[in-house]
């Protein structure tokens, strides 16, 4: 339906999976592997992991769903996740866990002479630890990764220990990364008001297993090294030090989103609906194709989505505080009876997107709005006319609490 190309075809969940779709809906047999894989995939993974929609599943959404291979917990792509740690009043490298759950990283701050081993989980600064006195040996690399993709180079910094410190050794570019090496980022010190002294170089690693070291410009990275090595074989003298409890925490989240993107990853869930409410004939009708080419990105340049602006409704949904996500299609008849497509979604309770999908669609003469129910949660989703839910989710739970209320 989306590419016409002529198989081999893979089922796609109506709404995706990741976010709590139904299983029980797909289409089937209609959406061909390439699209599927190629470009759908990484559409939902943007939207699930780089958008403001990922922040809320994140803390919405629990531990994924337990159907063998969908069981990966949701996980953020940022380029920065930092908490404000009060005892040490420095940010700290953080991970944002399933419900929202703070987490540091195994780490060492390099705060003037003080050097902090910090983490969230004993096993985990142990298993840092053994890394950094293997990485740490009589050299040590620092690779800073230059360009994206296949374009990218890498710059390696080769450090000697020389019996009492590391020194520099020369650099070289090399087109593939080191295996053992230590990633070098800078850090960014937001200046809040004139207090950037909350940031400290910090070594830290990663639950993909990289050891990075994001470094504020006026260090010396040798320096650095030198310190981190005798810290991570002085452990048994200097215990770990992990964090208690803190409430209400404060953390920065800094991530890059491609809004363009998560915009096409949302017209696809819309036109996946319409297969799927309307049948595949009319996602294949002309009047589908420039949609259609958005998605797949097929000619240049990409143009602004038409907005449909439905405040009443928006107020409407505002009132169901439910775990549910809402995908409405509207069909509004025109003067020449064939009708303009508009489709709202809200994922939780992010604000309500609306935009047109189509116009001059051939669809039956009775043809009513429809919203779709995903209870993420549950993965699970009803469908509803739209007066069966204003009646279902807004009037009797209203009438309810009136009726419930004490006599004047
Ligand atoms: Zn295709």
């Amino acid at each position: 339906v989306y590419c016409n190309e002529p198989g081999d075809f893979h089922d796609e969940h109506v709404f995706p999976a990741g976010l709590g779709g139904d299983n029980n809906l797909q289409l089937r047999d209609l959406v061909c592997y390439v699209c599927n894989h190629d470009v759908f995939g990484p559409l939902d993974q943007e939207l699930m992991r780089s958008s403001a929609v990922a922040i809320m599943r994140q803390f919405r959404m629990g531990l994924g769903r337990h159907d063998g291979k969908r069981s990966a917990p949701p996980k953020l792509d940022t380029r920065v996740t930092e908490l404000f740690h009060p005892i040490l009043q420095l940010y700290v490298e953080e991970e944002v866990l399933p419900g929202g759950r703070p987490h540091t990283r195994p780490q060492i701050l390099f705060n003037g002479q003080d050097h902090p081993l910090i983490g969230s989980d004993q096993a985990e600064i142990d298993a840092f630890v053994d890394r950094l006195a293997s990485v740490l040996a009589s050299t040590a690399q620092l690779i800073v990764k230059e360009g994206r993709g296949r374009e990218a180079v890498f710059h390696v910094t080769t450090l000697t220990w020389d019996g009492q410190q590391y020194v520099q050794n020369g650099v070289s570019v090399e087109k593939r990364a080191p295996k053992t090496g230590i990633w070098l980022e800078p850090l960014e010190a937001k200046s809040e008001g004139n207090k950037d002294c909350y940031y400290a170089s910090r070594l830290f690693h990663r639950r993909e297993g990289q050891l990075v070291l994001r470094a504020l410009p006026q260090n010396d990275v040798a320096v650095l090294l030198t310190e981190a090595r005798l810290v991570a074989s002085q452990t048994q003298q200097h215990p770990p030090m992990i964090p208690h409890d803190i409430s209400a925490p404060s953390v920065n989240v800094s991530m890059s989103m491609d809004m363009f993107r998560v915009w096409r990853a949302m017209a696809k869930i819309a036109v996946n609906h319409v297969c799927h409410e309307y049948g595949d004939s009319i996602v294949r009708h002309p009047t589908f194709g420039m949609i259609k080419r958005q998605i797949l990105l097929e000619g240049l340049p990409p143009i602004e989505p038409k907005r449909w602006d439905a405040p009443q409704i928006e107020e409407i949904f505002s009132k169901d505080t439910r775990p549910i996500h809402v995908v409405m299609l509207w069909p509004a008849q025109l003067e020449d009876g064939t009708f303009r497509v508009c489709c709202g979604i809200r994922f939780f309770q992010t604000p309500f997107e609306g935009f047109v999908l189509a116009e001059g669609v051939p669809l039956p003469a009775d043809s009513a709005p429809v919203i779709y129910l995903v209870h993420y949660q549950e993965y699970r989703t009803e469908r509803f006319d739209w007066r069966e839910y204003l009646l279902h989710a807004i009037v009797v739970p209203m009438f309810r609490a009136q009726q419930s209320l004490p006599p004047q």
